[in-house]
């Protein structure tokens, strides 16, 4: 049964992680060797995909493949238990692409960005979570506390510094994303750098120190000028470009004098609920709606559909 009304993109992962038993390296090598184990493959970051443009799927390979390709426990991470049996990822950094080597026939790596519309909803869960972590050991080979190369251990879940014992966990860095409301009207925002026409919620790291709601508070009056009176929490969404939680708000603020001065946004437009139906339908001239995988596209839908 679903946690929440609402399930994004790259949310949804149905494997168990076993979080207790892959801490022991005997039981994950055990799993490895199981004859069901089965291999995602990501290179530099993409996954091995398979199917037609818009409808991919995982292009699985046996875990004997990923143990041959992998080389080491460094690059093969366990993933968990799903219904056909154990699940590894492993990460390959060559820099020619095995899809046209080892892999050859088996599918072809694609920006998880471009496959990920029209996946099956799990699968887009089990390749975020998969291409969080490898970014996260990519980005932390040495020990942040005294800075001698750490080790992997947990089944790719944790490293260990071996000088000093640290211990080093993957990052989840929160982000609040809202749509600011007023009355029957909600507030969208345009930065400079996105295609033109584009417009989309407001966004913003959370600072250490704050709440959810204050981050929110903050973002909307740095971006909009606006004072956020309430806060009300929509869905949330792991991002992993490259390990971002996305936290979906709406937030009603004060008034209507929008006034974004030194702010990241060269643009903001006030639409009302008919107007945003029609954003997301394609038909507001000129505009276009945020993009399909995003968040901010599911907060849109949930207030201009949401009867008044
Ligand atoms: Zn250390």
């Amino acid at each position: 049964m679903p946690l929440s009304a609402f399930t994004n993109v790259f949310a949804g992962n149905p494997l168990d992680r076993q979080s207790a038993r892959r801490a022991d390296p005997d039981w994950v090598e055990a799993q490895l060797a199981h004859p069901d184990a089965r291999a995602v493959f990501l290179w530099n970051g993409k996954p091995l995909v398979t199917g037609e443009p818009g409808a991919r799927t995982i292009a699985w390979g046996p875990s004997d493949l990923g143990r041959e390709l992998g080389k080491s426990a460094e690059r093969l991470l366990f993933l968990g238990l799903g219904g056909l049996g154990p699940v590894f990822a492993v990460d390959l950094e060559d820099a020619a692409d095995p899809a046209e080597g080892p892999l050859k026939g088996r599918g072809e790596f694609e920006d998880l960005r471009t496959a990920a519309p029209g996946m099956p909803l799990p699968e887009t869960g089990i390749l975020a979570t998969a291409r969080s972590l490898f970014e996260w050991r990519r980005r932390h080979r040495f020990c942040s506390n005294c800075g001698q190369p750490s080790e992997v251990v947990d089944g790719g879940w944790k490293r260990i510094c071996p000088a000093c014992r640290t211990q080093h966990f993957p990052r989840t860095d929160p982000c609040v994303i809202m749509l600011p409301t007023f009355g029957d009207r909600c507030l969208l925002g345009r930065q400079a750098s996105w295609p033109a026409g584009r417009f989309s919620a407001l966004a913003g790291f959370v600072e250490p120190g704050e709440s959810i709601e204050e981050a929110c508070a903050r973002e909307v009056i740095e971006e909009s000028g606006l004072e956020v009176v309430s806060v009300r929490h929509h869905s949330s969404q792991p991002w992993p470009f490259p390990s971002n939680l996305m936290i979906g708000l709406l937030a009603e603020v004060s008034n209507d004098q929008a006034a974004p001065q030194d702010s990241e946004l060269e643009a903001v437009i006030w639409v009302s609920r008919s107007e945003a139906r029609r954003l997301l339908e394609g038909t507001l001239d000129g505009h276009l709606p945020p993009g399909d995988i995003a968040i901010a596209r599911q907060l849109l839908a949930a207030w201009a559909y949401e009867s008044a």
